[in-house]
């Protein structure tokens, strides 16, 4: 640890324009908002591309959007909403959620919608960050907060032909409202969390809808009750009674996560998990063929698992085709398989998901180097999933192996209480720079690799699952190997120490 103190006649001009700047007004920014202020920190600026709040739940509006999450644990500890129309909420109702968050804790005079930023770098003469903006003009921060999100950048397959299409395309993250789907031929590319939304709700309304399925999905019943009124009062009156539900669902919710990163110890749970999904696909799908076709052959927590009453019976339908030859192009008037066979339609709904390991702008720390050029060439790395050493007064919510749990909230809470714990000490001993030890960075990555393999990614049998949460080095970087109660609690002891604390300022 070192600690260097420079007074300097240009102190003043190192001022930034903020404390902290937080890009990205999803829940992880908005969270990050909160917490700050709760900490005290008033200047802040939440930069927000978008003309809303929200992330994902502003951009998503997709027919049957929900959360896969019961919402009891889907949302801020602090900020219990007892109104949950049901178990799991629907879409509109986060958004009304995130809408109420920014108003009750005061964050939106903190928000500049509409500012995209397209760089950041480290100014090393004076300990802040640059950002530069599209259309011009720059904001500074201290620190940086980089909270944007997994699910942000649509993908788009790339097919051949997709271009040449002549009817009407959609990406499911971009769903056009105006484009009505009653009686049209319909075809869906994806067998994702997002289509298993989708389709059994428009099913009934197409006249036809193939689905394109390259990798089946894991799917398990949905305990989705309504929750009536009285339930609802009681909830409001007696907080201690959703605090109790959320202890429930979010020990559920654990238990899934304990399959994922304890896959090796568990194994007879995960085998349980898959008979139980097995059942529900024998009990839901009339015919064999159909089934077997929709059978994953990887093992559960491999890819994205999701929970849905109704998204496999909807190949019983007349009118619905799961359609698993491979994709050879899209047509101008369809979608040709790679047996020769094309199948006419006149609208395409990509549910392809998004880049999630995408940083929508490059970051650049000291000497130069650009984060993902730097994870390009040496691997995705951070320091308990929210710091990069050469990347001083930089957290991200989340970086490399720092998500955790399956609900962002539980990832938000612990990975902002790491970066708040840094700036906080970093304050407490005057200093502008807060930069994570090359040694504690080493030691973490290492624990990180000692612990992949108890994880389903290198004990399961993840090769044909087709997984999002392995990167181009076939590494597997989205989750900490480690439990949620593990992660928080880290979160609230990792030695401040492995961070160096200094202040330079321009000579200049
Ligand atoms: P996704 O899980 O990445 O699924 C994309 C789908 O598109 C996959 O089935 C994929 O097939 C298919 N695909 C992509 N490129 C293709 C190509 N060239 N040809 C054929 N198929 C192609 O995306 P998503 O369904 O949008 O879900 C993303 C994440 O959003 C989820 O994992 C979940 O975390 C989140 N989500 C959450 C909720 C919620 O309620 N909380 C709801 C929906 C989504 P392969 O599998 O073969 O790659």
């Amino acid at each position: 640890m070192t600690e260097t103190t420079e007074t300097d006649a240009k102190t003043e001009q190192a001022r930034p324009d903020h404390e902290v700047v937080i890009v990205g007004a999803g829940f992880a920014g908005i969270g990050a908002g909160i917490a700050l202020k709760g900490a005290g920190i008033h200047d802040f600026v939440l930069l927000e591309r978008a003309g809303d709040i929200g992330g994902t739940w502003r951009d998503n509006t997709y027919p049957g959007l929900s959360v896969d999450i019961p919402s009891p644990t889907y949302s801020f500890a602090f900020e219990p909403r007892p109104t949950w129309s049901r178990l799991y909420a629907k879409g509109p109702e986060i958004k009304d959620y995130a809408d109420h968050c920014v108003r009750k804790y005061g964050i939106m005079p903190h928000v500049r919608l509409g500012t995209t930023v397209v760089a950041a770098r480290f100014d090393e003469g004076a300990d802040l960050w640059r950002l530069e903006l599209a259309g011009g003009g720059t904001v500074t921060g201290r620190y940086l907060l980089s909270c944007q999100g997994a699910l942000t950048t649509p993908s788009h397959p790339e097919i051949d032909g997709l271009a040449d299409f002549a009817g009407h395309t959609v990406h499911t993250a971009r769903w056009d409202h105006d484009h009505d789907l009653t009686g049209r031929r319909v075809a869906v590319i994806g067998t994702g969390a997002t289509a298993l939304q989708v389709i059994p709700e428009i099913a009934g309304r197409v006249a036809h809808l193939d689905v394109y399925q390259r990798t089946p999905i894991w799917v398990y019943p949905k305990i989705d009750p309504r929750l009536p009124r009285g339930v609802q009062e009681l909830f409001r009156r007696v907080p201690a009674t959703q605090k109790a539900t959320r202890f429930v669902t979010t020990t559920a919710v654990e238990i899934i996560v304990t399959g994922v990163v304890h896959h090796r110890r568990v194994q007879p749970l995960v085998k349980a998990v898959e008979r139980r999904c097995l059942r529900h696909l024998k009990r839901q799908v009339k015919d064999p063929e159909t089934r077997e076709r929709l059978t994953p052959r990887y093992g559960f927590g491999c890819k994205r698992p999701s929970f849905s009453n109704d998204y496999w019976r909807t190949f019983n339908r007349a009118n619905v085709d799961l359609v698993t030859d491979r994709i050879d192009r899209i047509t101008e008037t369809g979608v040709r398989t790679v047996d020769g066979r094309e199948r006419e339609i006149d609208t395409l709904i990509l549910a392809t998901g998004f880049k999630v390991f995408d940083i929508s702008f490059p970051i650049v720390g000291r000497e130069g180097v650009e984060l993902t050029a730097f994870w390009k060439q040496y691997r995705r790395q951070s320091y308990e999933g929210a710091a990069v050493p050469g990347f001083p007064n930089l957290f991200l919510v989340p970086g490399p192996y720092g998500n955790i749990g399956l609900s962002w909230f539980q990832m938000i809470d612990a990975q902002i209480r790491h970066a708040l714990r840094v700036i906080g000490e970093a304050r407490s001993r005057g200093v502008t720079r807060a930069e994570v030890s090359r040694q504690a960075h080493d030691r973490y990555m290492s624990w990180v690799e000692r612990r992949m393999p108890r994880t389903v990614f290198l004990n399961g049998d993840c090769a044909t699952a087709n997984s999002y949460y392995f990167d181009e080095h076939g590494d597997a970087p989205w989750q900490r190997p480690s439990s949620v109660v593990a992660a928080r609690r880290r979160s609230r002891s990792f030695p401040l120490d492995d961070y160096d604390y200094s202040t330079r300022v321009s000579a200049g």
